[in-house]
């Protein structure tokens, strides 16, 4: 049974980190301009790069007002035309317009997930609004969208191509979706909605991320580290050095810092202490307090959903995914919760017998769950997280994962040096097949303060090839966390997994072979862009990749192949957890938009304890993402009512890995050529289900996901 695991999956967040419907305009073309680093074309070595070492964080505002008039000047071009409407007159010159604009957007974006300071901070609040203006300045042009829909509406006669269809299909679904086809009252409406929710988006987020930045587990005797292992105290002393307090050790309010310690920690007042410091991010009934905010949110996103004609801000958002509906969406994620509880309870029940026996008279809580899960997994199936962990180094594992993208899709990359990075952290790699120059990948891999917790892809540049050539330029963000100096970071298998997850996506953005920009890469439909990325993960776990990668670092011996075994049939275990963190998650979010509505504040912690309630969770575990913390939805529309895109997507997944094993295995050629033909290079240039069908030969079988998880089919 091949394991798969959620963690990769849902501790990713948003593939994109700007997800404004303006922002997915954003395109970079050769110009003979000079605007300065962040309007100006990017030229220079390597396919043009962006120039980090020559950009200023102060003169991101000024650049964003000339290129949104530059944006302004190029639109106004296109609705002043006399001529008919035709592809070639609007969207031609609409896919050309507005890639200064796009520049500056990815620098901010690139600054505000990872270097977000105070100084970021202030103008992310500023622009916020500013922007979200912006966008609906645009899809509200009357002219523009009049002269889109004659095109769409066209389409047929006008001896376009099958993308060229697809494009004008986008846009005309783009701009009708956000409201462009409401009367004038309305759309005023709809442009002080969108207003409010960026401010609100942007708030929730910077609370949340004070939240992490302020509170910490300190410690202060080393008797209360017991059992946690050398590397984690090692980090934890580090930490404590950084904060000016040497000689103690400190747990920041992070996964990354604090699953561990949940994990291994025996001091079960601690792991309380430190589990409700977690959880309670953005719900401490302080200046930081997000419940309000997010309240505001769902009310403004009713009234939205409203205006626009949908019954609810779900029914709005699911509309345009793959699922349809919500009901669609709620269908495969009940199909699965049934199974994933009664895993739980199997667990749990273990987890109580083993804990009684050690004399603990206590019932198991959530913040007892990870350290017992742990010592029933070691008593089962004799696993030990430190007794392979030695043999998971990043280093190695970067290369794992470069080779196994060597293997599967003839990929080769190179390490560059002397290119301007926004960080001394980040490695930049040039990414090439047969000689030829595919994209530039850049690798941000650790912890540090102003950084948005998780792991996340972005594309900086997107392929394209209607006016010349563009290769991308993608990016995979991480928050390992740093150990000694001098000696190798040793990750999870976990996060083995989350780092060839986010790989997955920057190969999406990479191997894209499309046309047009606005339908390449990962510019694909919210439950399938999770679908490539997942896909991936399942080379780390080959013999093949770990006899070669998973190094012993101190013995340079590779991982011996009966604990791989081990590892593998242990890895059902906890599946019935995972899910259930996950899915209460995904379901919240769905039933919250669903029950949301323009009069009356819901208060998001009640509806959590009421649905949870409801559907009858564990007590023994909480959501992955409390409510108050559940930024995926309220930082943005972007996974709002789609948080059960992971799931939706690893029903794909799940299913394209039986593909592979009928086929011949991971490595087998064909196969491996056929997942890039069909999935990685198309984008959003063809349906997602026509894609899926590319590769299976049929629809999804959503069978295959309960196989992968060991749960019984019905
Ligand atoms: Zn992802």
């Amino acid at each position: 049974m091949k394991r798969r695991s959620f963690l990769a999956g849902a501790a990713a967040t948003a593939a994109l980190t700007v997800s404004t419907p303006l922002v997915a305009l954003a395109k970079t073309m050769k110009k003979e301009t000079a605007l300065g680093p962040l309007l100006d074309p990017w030229s220079g070595p390597n396919g043009g790069i962006p120039r980090f070492d020559q950009v200023k964080t102060a003169d991101i505002k000024p650049a964003f007002t000339k290129g949104m008039d530059m944006l302004r000047a190029e639109i106004r071009a296109i609705t002043t035309n006399n001529a008919p409407a035709t592809f070639d007159n609007t969207v031609i010159p609409f896919e050309d317009a507005g890639r200064p604009f796009g520049r500056v957007s990815n620098f901010f974006g690139v600054y505000t997930s990872t270097m977000n300071d105070k100084a970021m901070q202030a103008l992310d609040t500023e622009m916020s609004p500013v922007l979200a203006a912006f966008s609906d300045e645009i899809i509200q042009n009357d002219a523009l969208f009049q002269r889109l829909k004659a095109v769409h509406d066209g389409r047929q006669a006008a001896n376009l191509n099958t993308e060229q269809q697809r494009l004008a299909e986008v846009y005309y679904n783009r701009f009708a979706r956000q409201g462009a086809a409401l009367n004038k009252d309305q759309k005023t409406r709809m442009a002080e909605i969108n207003k409010r929710l960026a401010t609100l988006f942007t708030q929730f987020g910077q609370n949340q991320l004070a939240d992490e930045e302020n509170y910490k587990l300190t410690i202060d005797k080393e008797t209360d580290l017991a059992g946690l292992p050398q590397s984690l105290r090692d980090g934890a002393a580090e930490a404590a050095k950084e904060a000016k307090q040497p000689g103690k050790w400190v747990f920041s309010n992070t996964r990354s810092s604090i699953e561990p310690f949940l994990l291994f920690a025996d001091n079960r007042v601690l792991r309380e202490k430190g589990w409700r410091m977690w959880v309670n991010r953005g719900n401490n009934n302080d200046k930081n307090d997000n419940k309000a905010i997010a309240g505001e949110i769902l009310q403004l996103r009713a009234e939205r959903a409203r205006l626009l004609g949908f019954q609810s801000h779900a029914h709005w958002i699911v509309a345009d995914n793959m699922a349809k509906t919500p009901e669609a969406a709620m269908g495969l994620m009940m199909k699965v919760w049934p199974a994933a509880v009664a895993g739980v309870k199997e667990d749990v029940a273990a987890m109580q017998e083993l804990a009684d026996k050690e004399g603990a008279k206590f019932k198991i809580e959530p913040w007892d769950y990870r350290y017992y899960a742990e010592k029933v997994r070691k008593a089962k199936y004799d696993i030990d997280q430190n007794e392979v962990k030695p043999y998971l180094q990043l280093d190695k594992m970067v290369e794992a994962m470069f080779w196994a993208a060597g293997q599967v899709y003839g990929l080769e990359f190179a390490k560059l040096s002397g290119i301007p990075v926004y960080h001394p952290d980040v490695t930049v790699f040039e990414v090439r097949r047969a000689g030829g120059r595919i994209g530039l990948f850049y690798f941000d891999p650790y912890a540090r303060a102003g950084k948005r917790s998780g792991a996340w892809m972005n594309e900086y540049r997107t392929q394209e090839k209607f006016k010349g050539e563009i290769t991308p330029i993608v990016s995979n963000n991480c928050n390992y966390v740093k150990g000694k100096p001098g000696e190798p970071v040793l990750i999870s298998w976990d996060d083995s997994n989350t780092l060839f997850h986010e790989f997955g996506h920057a190969l999406h953005g990479l191997l894209s072979r499309t046309t047009y920009p606005t339908l390449a890469g990962t510019s694909v439909k919210r439950d399938f862009v999770e679908f490539p990325s997942q896909v991936n993960e399942y080379w780390f776990e080959t013999p093949e990749l770990l006899n070669k990668f998973a190094i012993h670092y101190q013995t340079g011996k590779p991982i011996p192949k009966e604990l791989v075994e081990r590892i593998l049939k242990a890895g059902n275990f906890n599946q019935g957890f995972e899910t259930v963190e996950y899915l209460s998650n995904a379901i919240y979010d769905m039933k919250l938009h669903l029950a949301a509505t323009p009069d009356k504040r819901i208060d998001i912690a009640e509806f959590e304890k009421a649905t949870m309630a409801e559907i009858g969770m564990p007590k023994e575990i909480v959501l992955r993402h409390p409510a108050a913390a559940f930024g995926h939805i309220f930082q943005g529309d972007g996974y709002s009512s789609g948080y059960y895109v992971y799931i939706w997507a690893d029903a794909m997944t799940a299913d394209v890995y039986e593909g592979f094993q009928e086929m011949g295995g991971l490595y087998d050629k064909a196969a491996c050529k056929k997942l890039e033909d069909a999935i990685f290079s198309v984008g959003n240039s063809i349906p997602p289900d026509e894609a899926f069908r590319r590769f299976r030969g049929r629809d999804v079988d959503t069978n295959a996901l309960m196989r992968d998880r060991g749960f019984p089919v019905s």
